[in-house]
């Protein structure tokens, strides 16, 4: 049984498929559609029509997969004694094993005016559907948030023709997740397209007029003209039903390493599972593709060996920015040491990113083999030190390529 039926639980149904598995799968997601896959809908879906594209299969793969999928149905409760789950509709469903996959959502505009008409989020595809509406007529957009999303809705916006302004709170671009000389070159694509960035300001409310948003006034008082604001200021968990179920929960469903909730006959996978990860040296909660896919399938694959491994896949993510395309390998938090190869000026580039001499990651803009290889790097648990690393002479490929992976 798995509750959540995006990237993740999707990703575990189709893995206990694909493996062997011959038991019952039921698939409960409370969205009214076909699982599909969300980083389309910041990117290529605001321009192009239709919503093919983006579903992870279509309706004759759950049936010939015999993977009972329950559309448009919240679970409600989960009894831990009884090992079943109650939906809000009242369908009880069994289960020997649970899988979470609950995701997450987006972190609520805390402003007066957040609920006028023309201020939006971006999560699921209804949001980008109306979205997607919404950007011919858009003449004045306003960004908050200068992270991911904000910053790809930022260039769909500025293609549609808008005047575009990103409001961060902070004094750099993605600064939770990306080195500074990242932030600074993406800072620098943004505005030679137009964009405006405001750093180190936040927006105290939203004004309007006959229900719909007109503006966005600051802290220090500046009015700034917006007929859309969307907000890209982080997401939550979606951990209510495993609080309620009594499941440990700490920002995200609280996992061991082999992605057990304190419950061993509940698991927890994809964004809302708070796990411990070797890479980061830490319980981390991570929100990527890779890492949703990865759990689902290592859940899936314990469920059918039995085997008890623990989770270490190399956290990997990707962001597409207009032509700018960041790839990054590894956690790169809590570095102290960095090294660059490839040419910042060109926008093709990989800062490779040090604790000491060890390597924790890697951010690649238009260098895809950088990423690859450091991916592999990682993987193996090789060493690559910093001469290496930016000395172009050195063939990263051919020796990532060289090594094999080494267990922990
Ligand atoms: C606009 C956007 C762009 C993105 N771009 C990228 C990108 O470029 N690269 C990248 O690596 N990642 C990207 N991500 C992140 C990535 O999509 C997520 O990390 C991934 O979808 C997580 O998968 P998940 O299954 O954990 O959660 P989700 O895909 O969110 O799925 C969880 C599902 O569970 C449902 N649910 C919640 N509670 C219940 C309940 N009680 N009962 C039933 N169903 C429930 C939710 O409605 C949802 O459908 C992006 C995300 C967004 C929103």
């Amino acid at each position: 049984m798995i509750a959540g039926g995006g990237q993740a639980g999707f990703q575990t149904a189709a893995s206990l498929r694909q493996g062997g598995f011959a038991g019952r799968v039921v698939l409960v997601g409370d969205e009214p559609v076909l699982p599909y896959q969300r980083p389309p809908l910041s990117k290529v879906y605001l321009s192009r029509p239709g919503t093919d594209g983006i579903r992870l299969r279509g309706a004759e793969f759950f049936e010939e997969s015999e993977i009972e999928l329950l559309r448009g149905e919240c679970v409600a409760g989960i009894d831990r004694a009884d090992r079943s789950v109650t939906t809000e509709s009242g369908t009880t469903v069994g289960y020997d094993h649970l899988v979470l996959a609950l995701g997450s959502r987006n972190r609520a505009l805390p402003v007066p005016g957040a609920d006028l008409d023309g201020v939006a989020g971006l999560r699921t595809v209804a949001d980008a559907d109306a979205l997607r509406a919404a950007l011919p007529s858009a003449r004045d957009v306003v960004v908050i948030g200068g992270g991911f999303i904000g910053l790809e809705f930022a260039v769909a916006a500025v293609d549609a023709g808008a005047k575009v302004t990103v409001v961060e709170a902070l004094p750099r671009l993605m600064s939770r997740v990306v080195s500074e000389p990242t932030s600074e070159f993406f800072a620098g694509f943004h505005r030679a397209r137009g964009v405006d960035l405001l750093f180190g300001t936040s927006v105290s409310r939203i004004v309007g007029e006959g229900g719909a948003a007109t503006g966005v006034e600051l802290a220090d008082g500046t009015r700034i003209d917006a007929d859309l604001v969307v907000a890209g200021i982080g997401v939550r968990p979606n951990t209510e039903l495993a609080e309620r179920a009594g499941l440990s929960v700490d920002d995200g469903i609280v996992v061991d390493e082999t992605l057990r909730t304190s419950d061993p006959a509940i698991s927890a996978v994809g964004d809302c599972a708070r796990f411990p990860s070797p890479h980061a040296g830490c319980p981390v909660r991570l929100e990527s593709v890779q890492n949703a896919v990865d759990q689902a399938r290592h859940v899936a694959s314990r469920l059918l060996t039995g085997e008890d491994v623990p989770y270490e896949a190399v956290p990997w993510f990707w962001t597409d920015q207009g032509a700018a395309k960041l790839q990054i390998a590894g956690l790169v938090g809590g570095h102290d040491r960095r090294v660059v190869r490839g040419d910042r000026d060109e926008g093709r580039f990989t800062i490779f990113c040090y604790r000491g001499d060890r390597l924790l990651g890697a951010e690649s803009v238009g260098r895809a083999v950088d990423h690859m290889a450091v991916r592999r790097i990682l993987t193996a648990g090789a060493a690559l030190t910093p001469e290496q690393a930016s000395d172009v002479d050195f063939d990263l490929k051919a020796y990532s390529k060289s090594l094999t992976s080494r267990p922990r």
